[in-house]
């Protein structure tokens, strides 16, 4: 099997280069990674400057390349001229920090594998649920036993999220839907020392308890979260009540 991995913490993260000599134990890993962290980047794409990719280490094996893009301009890079042919299966992460809920849409960890996924290629993102002391191992040995499942040929995109815990803590595997992320103190603002305002886009989570069945409420009861994701955003429920919106609408343009 040849793996494409890609993250968002950077070509020098310890979760990518744990899952790069994992995921060796089953086939031949292509690393092509942002030289610079890239979280929080969403699905961002770089289209008005050049882009660069460079070969870094050669290490059992793993071919490991760093570019100056953003994570989904890295699977491009890669499957369309790094790889000497299209990977069987990409894998972004192991992410430090969780990415669950409405954070998807800020995710470069999970742009990756989303690009892969519009790339008609089976992919899956996984992060582990903790900034602090973050077990690599256990999310690693996820990946290596969840790749080995996956059925391979056509698309298919997974949100992976593992609760920080050993072994021994882990309660099981749920198959989960997106839950709500919500966070307080959106935006602080400041003023630097020559007075001039500054800000801060980053909240603090709002504790609450997570609905049953979503990703948050399976990794706060510690079991590993897997979410099946499509990229068809349409709001099929809304689509009856806008109607007579519609209707309106074309009246008050004269059609
Ligand atoms: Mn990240």
């Amino acid at each position: 099997m040849r793996f494409l991995l890609s993250n968002d913490d950077g070509i020098d993260s310890p979760g990518l280069l744990i899952l790069a000599q994992t995921m060796a134990e089953l086939g031949e890993v292509f690393v092509v990674a942002p030289e610079k962290e890239r979280s929080g980047g969403g699905h961002a794409i770089t289209m008005h400057k050049p882009l660069r990719a460079r070969p870094v280490l050669q290490q059992s094996g793993i071919h490991f390349w760093e570019t100056s893009g953003t994570p989904a301009d890295c699977v491009v890079i890669a499957v369309f001229d790094l790889l000497p042919q299209p990977p069987d299966l990409v894998i972004s992460g192991i992410n430090r920090g969780p990415n669950l809920g409405e954070d998807l849409t800020y995710s470069g960890t999970v742009s990756a594998a989303m690009e892969a996924y519009l790339c008609d290629l089976p992919a899956f993102s996984i992060s582990i649920d903790s900034f602090e002391n973050p077990q690599w191992t256990v999310a690693a040995e996820v990946s290596k036993r969840l790749a080995g499942l996956i059925p391979l040929g056509h698309p298919l995109l997974l949100n992976v999220n593992v609760p920080n815990r050993p072994w021994s803590a882990i309660q099981g595997v749920q198959i989960t839907r997106l839950g709500r992320r919500r966070y307080r103190d959106r935006l602080t603002k400041r003023c630097d020392p020559f007075g001039r305002t500054y800000y801060w886009v980053a909240g603090e989570l709002e504790e609450g308890s997570p609905a049953k069945g979503t990703d948050s409420d399976a990794v706060h009861h510690g079991y590993i979260s897997v979410t099946p994701i499509s990229l068809d955003l349409t709001d099929y429920g809304s689509s009856p009540s806008l109607e007579p919106i519609r209707a309106k609408l074309e009246r008050s343009l004269g059609l």
